[in-house]
């Protein structure tokens, strides 16, 4: 790490509560949140509330929701912005009375015509800096009656510049930079500047976050230097697209962290796939959380903006499902199964089961799907059952119908009651098995017979089974 003076990592999350968690917001979190643990500093939680228009304490309970789901659990906080109105005030005063902040008293309507005539001169749209106390500059008579705003008296010369951890060296000229409004006629601080007093304050390291905010950080960094606090390391890390190279919205899938459980997702998936989306460890494509802890470092984050691929999650999702027990893939498919209305009271054990369904499935919804017939006798498939109950497979079906009642109930006696019956009858294996798979599940694709067999139940297998 570069800051050989820090003693202690800190990082924060900053949402702002305006909607659930967005999936690309979950991963700036957790990128902000393993390089805190990696460290052993410490990660932060600050709502972002000043909006109130468009915050609601839904929002705020949807974002720790999707937090807690992640794992992302935070050490300081959750701050709420709205709460610490005093201390941005008595910062605003302090920048006043330093001279890093001034009062202006521009109206809006002067406003829109010094925008006319900057763009009629082919000029930026800029404030012009009337109010700006200079040496030996007058400054208009103050009009009565009006609230003026305060500006940040930003550097009239000179450069911003930071290397970002990301991004790389990033320069702004001083001079693209206007003075922008710290508090509105009514004293309320703006968004831009709270910031700056909150990273501050909360001493904040590294500010690890979305790289929609770049054009905010040379401001930022002018007001915290006026402020005089340390400056932490940037990473702006890139936006998440959809597979056709689009911004991330619903039309690509779920947006929503919240909507992944729901869908049947695992969480060390979600977290593995967000924690591969932009950042990489050698040619590692699975690891836990804790070597993803280990591991996790801002120099492996690719500047490119990332490519959301729900196939590639879809993959990994199974081969988390694959390396789970039966026990555990139960306990978590079983709410589906309940959700589905399926009665699971006398039926086969949900472990068994997801145990049976596993190398097929890809997602709880999906395994749940496929579980169906576990729960529910289908209804015959005489369409399918037409095709595939051949006349010479009738009477071995029939034989092995009563052959299956003296079977000690286990797979491998039931697998070798049903070779026997296709020796017996001189048939093919599948001649059997496809009509049975119909009987027994109403579909053609399924796991192994004689594990259904086992699972299902003698008597329901012989209920099922009407030949
Ligand atoms: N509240 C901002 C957002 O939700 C984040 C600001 C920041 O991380 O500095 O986009």
């Amino acid at each position: 790490m570069e800051t050989a003076a820090v003693t202690e990592v800190r990082t924060r999350f900053a949402p702002s509560p305006t909607g659930f968690l967005h999936i690309g917001g979950g991963r700036t979190a957790l990128f902000a949140w393993a390089f805190a643990r990696r460290y052993k500093g410490k990660f932060i939680l600050r709502i972002e509330d000043t909006d109130v228009e468009r915050s609601t304490p839904e929002a705020v309970e949807a974002i720790l929701d999707g937090m807690k789901w992640l794992g992302l659990d935070h050490d300081e906080g959750p701050f709420f912005q709205m709460q610490r109105m005093d201390r941005y005030k008595q910062s605003i005063q302090f920048m006043l009375t330093a001279g890093t902040a001034y009062y202006c008293y521009t109206t809006s309507e002067e406003l829109d015509a010094m925008r006319e005539a900057q763009r009629a001169a082919n000029e930026k749209p800029r404030y012009d800096g009337r109010w700006r106390p200079e040496r030996g500059k007058p400054l208009p008579a103050i009009p009565a009656g009006q609230s003026p705003v305060v500006r940040f008296r930003n550097p009239e010369s000179g450069i911003v510049a930071w290397n970002d951890k990301v991004k790389g060296r990033i320069e702004i000229s001083n001079e693209e930079l206007d003075d922008f409004i710290i508090a509105r006629a009514d004293g309320t601080p703006t968004y831009n500047f709270c910031v700056c007093v909150d990273d501050w304050d909360m001493r904040i390291t590294h500010v690890i976050r979305g790289d929609d905010h770049v054009n905010n950080t040379p401001r930022q960094i002018n007001v915290l230097k006026a402020l005089g606090a340390d400056l932490p390391v940037y990473a702006h890390v890139s936006m998440i697209l959809g597979d056709d190279g689009q911004k991330l919205s619903k039309r690509h899938g779920a947006v929503s962290v919240m909507q992944y459980p729901a869908d049947g997702y695992l969480r060390d998936a979600v977290v593995n796939y967000l924690a591969r989306l932009g950042w990489s460890h050698d040619d590692d494509e699975i690891f836990t959380m804790a070597q993803f802890c280990e591991w996790f470092d801002l120099d492996h984050i690719t500047p490119s903006a990332a490519q959301f691929n729900t196939e590639k999650l879809k993959w990994l999702n199974h081969d988390y499902i694959k390396r789970k027990s039966g026990a555990e893939l139960g306990h978590m498919l079983q709410p589906f199964l309940i959700n589905a209305n399926l009665d699971l009271s006398h039926k086969p054990d949900v472990a068994k089961v997801a145990e049976l369904l596993k190398e097929r499935c890809a997602t709880l919804v999906e395994m749940a799907e496929a579980a169906h017939y576990f729960y529910h006798r289908p209804a015959t498939n005489q369409e399918l059952l037409a095709q595939y109950l051949t006349e010479s497979a009738k009477p071995a079906l029939a034989e092995l119908k009563s052959a299956l009642k003296a079977t000690n109930w286990a797979k491998a006696d039931i697998g070798a009651v049903v070779k026997a019956q296709v020796a017996k009858h001189g048939l093919k294996m599948p001649q059997i098995m496809m009509p049975l798979r119909v009987l027994l599940t109403g579909q053609t694709q399924t796991p192994a017979i004689d594990a259904i067999m086992e699972t299902l139940g003698l008597d329901e297998t012989l209920a099922r089974f009407h030949v």
